[in-house]
């Protein structure tokens, strides 16, 4: 059966990586392949109709080595200790790729925003972030937006700790935060902008200046990630057949206007409430159909040992987290199937919230063209590092952006030396 804890996963990648690595001491490979700090919360709300409910929280840093602590928040009912251990330990490798001054780190809260007020979301927040403390702040971990939390979260979030912390500049404690409240241009379409230079960067060029023309494409999951780069792609002129969200999948052959669907999803609450749609589909049967371009955008473990075989689209570019288990991925490289692995493909979010955090603690406010200018090249650069190293190996582009990033964090380790 396949394996789908994704913390055992994140460790067998870094394991596979790890052996290219001879020169790495043994005893620093497995301190790097755990999590640094593990916590975990349990505290009561009032519920909008007098009910007193307890919720739990994680806040998990895999690393500091390279710099404080960064990823995302999760709000969702499957959250789980080793999923957000994962999930941090993913953001050290991917701020390595990046080439990024920060460790990994990623938070979460087990519980269903789908069925909890507004005022309940607030209330959640704020408790969260009163029992984190001081594990989180500019200097030492600093949260940002991922599944079911948005910019709206992020200021509920800068607001409280700065409450508790008055008389400094709090900013840089949280990115993904509203324009008006410190956040960064660019940085709502970042993870998918970045997503979709990589993609462009990797297709062989071809004698049109735009190597997407004419290309198709399936996104599952229609949030953050999924809904701009399904835009930004469909700008590029690609045919985006299918889309889905938690709800199920939409197709129609001639494409989608991804701007239609989502003012669709906007007002009554789906993806499948748009209109010219040829056919539902399953979030099963989108992964599965024949196009030039897949991109899973919504939660882990999606491309399996079970499913892997019946893939067919040429180029996966992994927008999501962890969504093709390790088994798969070897089935997927065999069929010749190319992966842009999580840790490089939506390295682009990341990116940008560090630009945020750049300008928040220089009382800056860049452009959104100077953010995407740093983007690309941030981007184009770690997909250049990863393809070389994958070529030098003769690895798939995951075990590649690890041996970059494990390298990387391994070397600043020793440097720094151990200490005392
Ligand atoms: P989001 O909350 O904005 O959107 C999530 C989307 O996934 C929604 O459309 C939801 O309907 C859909 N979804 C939920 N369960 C699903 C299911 N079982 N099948 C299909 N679709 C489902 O979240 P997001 O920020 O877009 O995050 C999506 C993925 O991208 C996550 O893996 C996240 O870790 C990753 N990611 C996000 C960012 C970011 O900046 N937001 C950065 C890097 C990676």
């Amino acid at each position: 059966m396949t394996e789908t804890n994704p913390y055992l996963i994140a460790q067998s990648q870094f394991d596979k990586a790890a052996r290219y690595l001879p020169d790495i001491p043994d005893g620093l490979k497995e301190y790097l392949r755990q999590t640094d700090r593990s916590l975990s919360v349990r505290f009561p709300i009032e519920m909008d109709d007098g009910s007193i409910k307890s919720f739990v929280g994680y806040r998990m840093m895999h690393s500091n080595v390279r710099g404080p602590g960064k990823g995302g928040i999760r709000y969702h009912p499957d959250v789980t200790r080793d999923e957000v251990k994962a999930l941090a330990s993913w953001m050290t490798w991917k701020c390595a790729v990046m080439n990024l001054p920060l460790g990994g780190a990623k938070g979460g809260v087990v519980c269903n925003p789908k069925e909890l007020s507004k005022r309940e979301l607030y209330r959640i927040t704020r408790k969260y972030i009163i029992e984190l403390g001081d594990n989180i702040g500019p200097h030492v971990d600093i949260p940002a937006p991922d599944v079911y939390t948005n910019a709206q979260t992020m200021a509920w979030i800068y607001d409280t700790y700065n409450e508790t912390h008055p008389g400094r500049n709090n900013l840089p404690v949280v990115t993904g935060k509203p324009l008006h409240i410190g956040g960064s241009e660019g940085r709502n379409k970042a993870t998918a902008r970045g997503v979709v230079i990589a993609i462009e960067h990797i297709l062989p060029k071809t004698s049109s200046s735009n190597p997407l023309f004419g290309k198709t494409a399936a996104i599952q999951g229609f949030g953050n990630a999924g809904r701009y780069a399904a835009e930004l792609l469909h700008e590029k002129q690609v045919r985006i057949v299918a889309v889905s969200d938690s709800q199920g999948g939409i197709y129609n052959e001639f494409g989608f206007d991804p701007k239609l669907v989502g003012a669709a999803k906007d007002e009554h609450g789906s993806v499948q409430d748009t209109d010219n749609i040829s056919s539902m589909i399953t979030n099963e049967e989108l992964l599965e159909l024949d196009v030039d371009i897949l991109v899973p955008a919504a939660l882990e473990s999606q491309i399996t040992l079970e499913n892997a075989p019946r893939i067919k689209a040429k180029l996966i570019a992994e927008a999501a987290n962890g969504p093709i288990t390790p088994d798969a991925d070897e089935i997927l490289f065999k069929n010749g199937i190319t992966v842009i692995p999580d840790i490089l493909a939506n390295g682009g979010g990341v990116t940008v919230s560090y630009y945020e955090w750049v300008q928040n603690l220089e009382n800056q406010s860049w452009s959104e063209e100077e953010v995407n200018e740093k983007l690309e090249k941030k981007m184009v650069k770690a997909v250049d590092k990863v393809l070389e190293t994958a070529k030098h190996h003769k690895t798939d582009m995951r075990t590649a952006a690890f041996i970059v990033a494990i390298d990387r964090v391994a070397r600043v380790a020793l440097d720094r030396s151990i200490w005392p």
